[in-house]
């Protein structure tokens, strides 16, 4: 069988190095080449015998992403819409903002969660992205930037329920930041999930390299579960006295995100209860204004209503910023590119 090298980990190609009876440093000379320089092929790795490229092209191969559309925003914002091997579609949105460039990529085709306001949710479950797939995203994206143009996070909030494709997200991550990978430091990669609890708890027992993001979205259980159907499963109490469990690092802090629906999350009330529900746990707050889109029912609150309610977490002491769904005008927003192809 030819293994993908983008679906292996450094020890995964020093298996595969030791296997044809090599030198196990041949290793981390290829994921330089794969991660640092962006080859698509054995032979651009030219610090390697031809004989061992020879050998080495029998057994593996490296993947690449079909780059389908790319279209920028006039705020920046550029969002990639890529075809796997078998068809299936992705989207990485790359954002400026601050001084930063954030790529934000998928982890699955399609999303099982079903969540009510996504319009990822609304299109079904295609399948897990391999390891391979998830970097290849990134690797995609830095092949078409701007010379002194770095990508400086990395958040996993595209496609797909991250933590519902555990072992490939997690060897994504390790990859992403490792000096021979992608060599982006921990701090500045987040991961964010609808909170699967004992996939949660595994990341930080396994010191996965992330920080992490949870979409809360509702200070009810009622709420939260009409929204969001997973919270039958994990329900909402579970998920905080979890989060309140968690062995977070010093000084860090999870970040709770909130998007804001009108007349269904976001009322006075649901900010006061907010404040409540998130005592006692090491948190910031990042409320989203609903990115409306056909298909969705709901709708995104007015201003004022958006300002009130972050004015409460800020007066109950909640470190709370609002952050807009990016690249509106290009549908940046999670599952909306490639609604829009497929619907033209
Ligand atoms: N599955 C993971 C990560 C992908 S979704 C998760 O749910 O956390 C990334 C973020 O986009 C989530 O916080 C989700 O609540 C938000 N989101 C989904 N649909 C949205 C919409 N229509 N408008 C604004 N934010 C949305
Ligand atoms: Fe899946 Fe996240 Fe969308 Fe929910 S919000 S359907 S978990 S991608």
């Amino acid at each position: 069988m030819v293994v993908n090298l983008k679906d292996l980990s450094l020890e995964g190609i020093e298996a595969l190095i030791a296997g044809l009876g090599k030198e196990r440093y041949r290793a981390r000379q290829i994921m330089r080449w794969l991660y640092g320089h962006g080859a698509s092929s054995l032979d651009e790795m030219t610090d390697l015998a031809k004989e061992l490229r020879a050998e080495l092209g029998r057994i593996a191969r490296i993947s690449s992403l079909a780059l389908l559309a790319e279209e920028h925003a006039s705020d920046g914002t550029r969002k990639y819409l890529f075809g796997l091997e078998d068809g299936n579609q992705v989207e990485s949105v790359l954002i400026p903002d601050d001084g930063r460039l954030t790529l934000c990529i998928s982890t699955q085709a399609g999303c099982a969660m079903g969540c009510r306001f996504c319009l990822t949710g609304r299109g079904g479950f295609a399948r897990d992205l391999t390891s391979g797939e998830i970097l290849d995203q990134i690797v995609g994206v830095i092949r078409g930037l701007g010379k002194d143009e770095r990508i400086s996070n990395c958040v996993l909030m595209g496609m797909g329920e991250p933590l519902a494709n555990y072992d490939s997200v997690k060897q994504a991550l390790g990859i992403m930041a490792s000096d021979l990978g992608i060599g982006l430091s921990r701090r500045r990669i987040t991961l964010s999930t609808v909170g699967l609890i004992p996939q949660m708890k595994r990341l930080f027992a396994e010191q996965v390299p992330c920080r992490l993001a949870i979409s809360l979205n509702a200070t009810t259980q009622k709420v939260r579960s009409y929204l969001m159907p997973i919270s039958r499963r994990y329900p909402l109490s579970a998920l905080l006295a979890a989060c309140r469990a968690l062995p977070l690092p010093p000084r860090e802090r999870i970040t709770f995100e909130y998007v804001l629906i009108e007349g269904i999350n976001d009322s006075e009330g649901d900010a006061v209860r907010l404040t409540r529900i998130l005592r006692g746990i090491r948190c910031k707050v990042n409320l989203i204004p609903l990115n409306e889109c056909p298909g969705i029912l709901f709708h995104r609150p007015k201003e004022k209503a958006v300002l009130r309610f972050q004015k409460a977490l800020l007066d109950g002491g909640y470190t709370t910023i609002i952050r807009e769904s990016r690249g509106g005008a290009i549908s940046a927003a999670c599952g909306q590119l490639r609604g829009r192809i497929r619907g033209s």
